[in-house]
């Protein structure tokens, strides 16, 4: 029986982990440009992170009244840089997919896309633990599944098999091909540890297979298959990138085509709640002194909770959804160390590194010890990026 998925049911698994895809932003412009009136029609949006940005350069760039809220001094939220002691150090974005994948799209959509310039991270991982270290190339499905049979050669089927399934995702989503039964619909109802055990048993190897979940927020037994699939996928074909030279400037880029469309951004704004009229439709919000910003919609791109249980009036919020919304777990969580160095390290090479001391990284992951100090160490190293990238224009002292 031929199986497919819906555009529905995939748009459902992707808003699980990002509120820009979960639209399809580079549709927009059509329906947008049917709407009359749209000056008469405010929007305000809470939060200038990523995706308070596009949303707000979106319908900015279509002509609506556009005003974005932000309650620190500068647009990103986390996708943003910070200096501190002749350092520049990044929040987030040590890699993600930019080029030939839905930012290239939707910043091309957006008119700022060749502003920007990106560098490629010079390979997918190096995980290294007490039993291997292996290096995953980028840009290279081939070598990576070399790599992987080499370390497990007990393994090559399935690593074989895995990985063509996750290229077939990305073959059916970006390059629109059609296979009798689609690897979409496949996956969508499957975790990522169901989906790695159709596969592979060694615990080693589906610790390198799921290396990605903790991006995700969730453990391989929790984690969509398809949404792994398709955001591990990306990388695995086209290779993570970075934006140059610093993520700040991606953030800048989205906040400057805002404003050159005529929308508003408040900064040190805090949106303190959203206001109903008699008939329960939004007529503004309010910041924290008290100020108004009337709007007949609003986009609230800041965390849930705050969401329900502060912006919003109570008893908006229909009771079995607010029920399904509280059942909800904190996801994964991470402790970052931004280190700068008084010197180069020319003996590693690499830029993103898996490390752990432990013999069993894979049923850690399944079942985290409770002391993080056990847990393993994600290492970015900005230096080996591309030249001068991060070389501090006053060192510190020794
Ligand atoms: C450590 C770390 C590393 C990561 N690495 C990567 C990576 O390498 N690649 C990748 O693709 N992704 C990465 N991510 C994920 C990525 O950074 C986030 O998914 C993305 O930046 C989130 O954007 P957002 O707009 O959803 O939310 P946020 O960035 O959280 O933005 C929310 C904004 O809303 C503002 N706000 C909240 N409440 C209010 C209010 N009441 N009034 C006004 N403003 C308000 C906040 O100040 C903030 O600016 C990483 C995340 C973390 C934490």
């Amino acid at each position: 029986m031929k199986q497919t998925v819906s555009r529905r049911d995939f748009m459902k698994t992707l808003v699980m982990a990002s509120s820009a895809a979960a639209i399809d932003w580079a549709g927009f412009g059509k329906p947008a440009r049917a709407i009359p009136g749209k000056t008469e029609f405010p929007v305000v949006v809470i939060g200038a992170g990523l995706g308070g940005l596009v949303s707000a350069a979106y319908l900015a760039r279509h002509g609506f009244d556009a005003t974005l809220l932000e309650q620190h001094a500068i647009p990103g939220g986390y996708a943003t840089s910070f200096d501190r002691g002749g350092f520049t150090f990044d929040v987030s974005l040590h890699a993600t997919v930019a080029e030939h994948a839905m930012p290239q799209a939707i910043l091309s959509d957006l008119g700022i896309w060749d502003r920007l310039r990106t560098a490629y991270t010079p390979e997918l991982r190096r995980i290294i633990t007490p039993e291997f270290d292996v290096t995953l190339p980028a840009k290279n499905p081939e070598g990576v599944k070399k790599e992987l049979s080499r370390v497990f050669p007990h393994e090559t089927k399935g690593i074989y098999g895995f990985y063509g399934e996750m290229e077939q995702v990305i073959a059916e989503l970006w390059e629109g091909k059609r296979f009798d039964t689609s690897m979409m619909a496949r996956l969508e109802p499957l975790t990522l540890e169901q989906w790695m055990s159709r596969h592979v048993k060694d615990p080693g190897l589906k610790y390198c297979l799921g290396i990605f979940s903790g991006y995700y927020g969730l453990r391989p037994e929790s984690l969509n298959a398809l949404f792994y699939a398709v955001a591990t996928g990306e990388y695995l074909v086209h290779g993570g990138q970075y934006y140059k030279a610093r993520s700040q400037d991606l953030s800048n880029a989205l906040a400057g085509c805002i404003e050159a469309n005529h929308g508003k951004i408040y900064y040190h704004t805090e949106a303190g709640q959203i206001l109903l009229d008699q008939n329960r439709h939004v007529s503004g919000v309010t910041d924290k002194t008290g100020r108004t910003f009337p709007a007949r919609a609003v986009i609230a791109n800041c965390s849930i909770p705050a969401l329900f249980n502060h912006l919003l009036p109570g008893g908006v919020i229909p009771p079995e959804f607010d029920r399904e919304v509280k059942k909800r777990q904190v996801s994964l969580s991470s402790f970052i160390v931004f280190l700068g160095l008084n010197k180069p390290v020319p003996q590693v090479r690499d830029y993103e590194i898996e490390l752990t001391e432990s013999h069993d990284p894979y049923g850690d992951l399944l079942s985290p010890k409770a002391d993080p100090a056990e847990s393993p160490i994600g290492i970015t190293i900005y230096d080996n990026l591309f030249k001068g990238i991060p070389l501090p224009e006053k060192p510190p002292s020794p």
